[in-house]
């Protein structure tokens, strides 16, 4: 079965320190989707407006993508506006338009409602909840946030949290949610809030793994030229439930979920290399295949 993701699709415009480019394919569910049609089938559910470049729904047509969950109504495309400091793993977000976003709910066709795996990619906890409650059937699911939901809508993040496998959220974010500076700890209690894992990003210095018994830090791919770390967090999610799709299992064990790291992280490293989703339109599963090879290669320590 397609792996089902839910989330934004935006334009963006993003600002570094050498470039500035505008209208770019951004949001949530666009990177997250294209990352995981590297593995298995996507079933797409988001919203659009009248304005939103055909060439885009082009890209996602062509990578598998289903998009009959896809709204495309009258109106202007949620946009979003961010800008990066020398340090890249620090930005500002310059603005935030929800436009078609505003009256935006979730709609799943009946074809989805039966589905292995879930991504519900950063939109409201209020939407992602509205997924959940139309789903009949689901095996594992994850879901992202970001520090915004945290503060606007933290009962409505609670109630979600409760019906979860896998939270993916960032170093910063699960500080945030639990008050809790150590991240050993703080992943703990979000454990406590109700998913069996936590994955906490931690940018350029990988990810932590956690679940009640066991633990798995992953490394990042170390990349020199970072041009634009948009979306690599919804790319490494995407990545991730692409892969556990794609294993086909009736039960997803915490070994997947270490395999799923390093693919979703093989696949982030990529997205950073250019703008918007420039390099992973360009990539190739060859491409892809040899990098996993190769960090897993650097990442033993015992030989
Ligand atoms: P990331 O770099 O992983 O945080 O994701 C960046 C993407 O998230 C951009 O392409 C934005 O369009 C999208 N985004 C920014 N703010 C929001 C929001 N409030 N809700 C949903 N998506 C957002």
């Amino acid at each position: 079965m397609p792996v089902l993701i839910v989330g934004s699709i935006a334009l963006d415009d993003i600002k570094t320190q050498t470039e500035k480019r505008l209208d770019l394919l951004g949001g949530s569910a666009s990177y997250a989707s294209v990352a995981a049609s590297f593995f298995d089938q996507v079933n797409l559910v988001g919203i659009v407006g009248s304005d939103f470049p055909k060439a885009h729904l082009d890209l996602f047509r062509q990578r598998r993508i289903d998009l009959t969950g896809l709204q495309i109504v009258d109106g202007k495309t949620f946009r979003w506006g961010g800008e990066y400091e020398a340090d890249m793993n620090k930005r500002q977000t310059l603005y935030t338009e929800l436009n078609v976003f505003e009256t935006f709910t979730p709609s799943l066709p009946p074809a989805y409602r039966a589905t292995s795996i879930i991504l519900l990619g950063n939109i409201g906890p209020n939407l992602q909840n509205h997924v959940l409650d139309q789903v009949e059937h689901r095996e594992f699911v994850v879901a992202d946030t970001m520090d915004l939901w945290i503060t606007t809508t933290r009962p409505e993040l609670l109630k979600l949290l409760n019906r979860i496998d896998l939270l993916v959220l960032n170093d910063g974010e699960a500080r945030q949610l639990t008050e809790d500076d150590n991240l050993v700890r703080a992943a703990r209690k979000i454990l406590d809030l109700g998913p069996k894992y936590v994955a906490v990003k931690k940018g350029e210095h990988g990810c932590l793994l956690i679940s009640r018994d066991q633990f798995f830090s992953c490394g990042a791919f170390p990349i020199e030229k970072l041009f634009d770390p948009t979306g690599a967090g919804d790319t490494f999610a995407g990545g991730l439930a692409g892969y556990l799709a794609s294993l086909r299992r009736p039960v997803i064990e915490f070994s997947d979920l270490k395999r799923a790291i390093v693919h979703g992280s093989m696949l982030a490293s990529f997205c950073v290399e250019s703008f918007s989703l420039d390099r992973l339109k360009t990539l190739t599963p060859t491409e892809l295949d040899e990098r996993y090879r190769f960090f897993r290669a650097m990442s033993h320590f015992d030989n």
